[in-house]
This record gives structure tokens, sequence and C-alpha cells, in this order.
């Protein structure tokens, strides 16, 4: 159930609700938006009697919330979400931002190089994998935490925030000192036990749509880290599978404004995994900014096509230098900034 209070609402009258909303056995999620304060009761609320909270004092309406998503519907915050950094960067709200770097964090030299590239382009989040997710045991499996320590140090050089892949739960105390934002991979979209570790760690989390996930499911996931207290969820479009095969996977374009009707958790689109193909990634990164994504993750690479890991999609930071200064026409285009 949604519990809306009025714009001038008192702290006295929303503790009272919240004391109500308990006493009929729900998990109250407060969040404290620009001009009100929304209240979910997550629980069993079938039998709950919803006018009776219309008459307290200080609330505006209350509705039961029919999706299967609680927190991470757009109900919960109808401004959207902005998730904020450490250093003041945001993703949400006007300004679309861009994470790009390596798929993998090979060397020191490599992410030093990328990370001047990422500043002096003007994006603020530097990302590279320190565990890699990948097809073949054979293939090459990230520098771990010596590589993410490289990184941090790149990132700390040129005022960056860092991104970087978490596989699994024993990796996020290890990672923590180094990681801005922890990316849930799209191989574990549904890694349950990952999601609800994460859902108690005060960090942002970039969770990528699994390639054979829907919307749906993207959003309950969304929820899993959301219903332990971390709000800060970013999820992100990064291609699908289906029965194309010009493309590794099919940008779902249409993902973006599907989940900002849905949901109030900002949408990042990711061309480079959402094609496979590095001279398909400016056009889609243009389309992702025209539909609304709040932000564009892009793998680069001073030598692309030896990059360790997804050559075939990399850019080079020339087209990467390019591709923002094309970005930033088509954001001032539909109203934002980059
Ligand atoms: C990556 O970002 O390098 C990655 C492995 O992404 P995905 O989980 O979307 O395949
Ligand atoms: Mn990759």
């Amino acid at each position: 159930m949604i519990v809306a209070m009025q714009e001038k609402a008192t702290e006295e009258q929303i503790d009272a609700v919240i004391d109500a909303m308990v006493e009929v056995g729900v998990n109250v999620h407060r969040t404290t938006g620009a001009t009100q304060t929304i209240l979910a009761g997550v629980g069993p609320t079938a039998n709950v009697e919803l006018g009776k909270f219309e008459l307290l004092a200080g609330v505006l309406y209350v509705h039961r919330i029919t999706s299967p998503y609680k927190l991470a519907g757009r109900a919960f915050r109808p401004e959207g979400t902005v998730v904020e950094f450490a250093n003041g960067a945001k993703i949400g709200g006007n300004q679309v931002a861009v994470i790009a770097g390596p798929c993998a964090i090979e060397s020191r030299a490599q992410i030093f190089a990328i990370a001047a590239s990422v500043k002096a382009a003007g994006a603020g989040f530097l990302r590279g994998g320190a565990f890699k997710p990948r097809s073949s045991p054979y293939a090459f499996q990230g520098l771990g935490i010596p590589g993410l320590k490289l990184m941090y140090e790149a990132a700390q050089e040129y005022g960056l925030l860092t991104v970087s892949e978490v596989m699994e739960i024993s990796q996020i105390e290890p990672m923590l000192p180094y990681t801005d934002c922890f990316q849930v991979g799209a191989r574990n979209m549904q890694n349950f036990n990952l999601l609800r570790e994460l859902g108690e760690v005060r960090k942002p989390v970039l969770l990528k749509r699994g390639i054979a996930a829907t919307i749906e499911e993207l959003l309950l996931s969304g929820e899993y880290i959301m219903a332990g207290g971390n709000y800060d969820v970013i999820l992100c479009e990064r291609g699908i599978r289906t029965y194309e095969t010009s493309t590794r996977n099919t940008m779902d374009i249409s993902a973006i404004p599907v989940i900002h009707k849905l949901s109030h958790l900002p949408i990042v689109a990711d061309p480079s995994h959402g094609t496979g193909r590095r001279d398909m990634v400016a056009p889609m990164a243009k389309a992702a900014v025209a539909a609304g994504a709040d932000a564009i993750l892009v793998e680069i690479h001073p030598n692309a096509d030896k990059a360790f890991s997804d050559a075939a999609q990399t850019l080079y930071l020339n087209q990467f230098e390019q591709l923002m200064s094309e970005l930033r026409v088509i954001a001032t285009a539909v109203g934002r900034t980059l």
C-alpha cells in the first residue's frame, strides 16, 4: 500500500501514520521527496481496510499497489529518483551521466590512459571489470582486487567515480573501499542472495537487465535491493537475446520509456553490450539519450582491437570523444544536459 502525505504534513502526523501502518503488520519504507512524503507499506495488506488511513491527519491519498514490485514502482517516488554520489555527481535528474571505461582493467598504464580520456571528454564515471563473468573458463577472468585498486587510483587522480562488477557476496567487502557504484551484471540479475546483500550496503548499485529477463523481472530484482533499505538502485538496459544475429544482443531502446513509466529508478543504456559492435555503439547511444536514458555506459580502450575482453564492441578513445560531442547535441535537443 502507498500512503501519500499532504505537502504540509507535520513529522508528528507522519509518525502517527507510520505507527498505524506498523500496527496492521506491514513494513514501512519512507521516502521524503521535494514536496511530499510517501510511505510504502510492504506486507500482507490484502485485508487491510485502506479507508481508515485516509481519515488520518495529514494524509493526501491511500492506494493499494497492484504491481508485484512496490518500492521500485513509480508511485513510491512520483518525481523520480536521483542517485547522488559522495562528490555530488548524480544519476537521474536533468543531466545525462556518462560511465566509460574498459570492459576489464588490464594494467596501470591502460586504466590511467582511459581515466585521462574519460575526464577530458567530460564524463564523471570510470568503469572497469576486476571480476569478469566470462562465458569460457579459459578466457581472461580479470585482475581482481589489485586491478580494482589501480582503477581507484586512476579515478582519484582524475576526480572520477568508479563502477565495477561484483559477482558474489564475498567480493562486496574487499571491493567496498575502491568502488563508488557496484555493478550487478546481466548474468547475476537474478542472483537473489547477492541482491539481498547489496540491499544492506549503503552504496549505489547499477543493476543490469538479464539477457532473457523481462522488464518486470528487472524491476523485481531492483525491489530485492530496495527491500533491504538501499534505495540507490540504477537500472541498466544492455540488450537482450533475440532471434536476430546481426548484433550480439538486441538493444531494447523501448525499455527506457517503459521503465520510466513503471518506475522512479534511473535507467542507464549500455549500447556496447547492447550491440556488441563498435560501429553500432554511437547510433544506439544517441537513440538512448533521445529516448530519455539517464546515463550512457560505454566500453573504451586506447587499443580497442587488442582489449582482453569485448574488443569488438570497444570504442577507441577518439571515437569516444566524438560520441560525447554528438551526445551533447542530442541531450540539448531533448531538454537535458550532458
Ligand atoms: C560488463 O559490463 O562488462 C558486463 C560483463 O556486462 P553484462 O553483465 O551486461 O554482460
Ligand atoms: Mn564487457
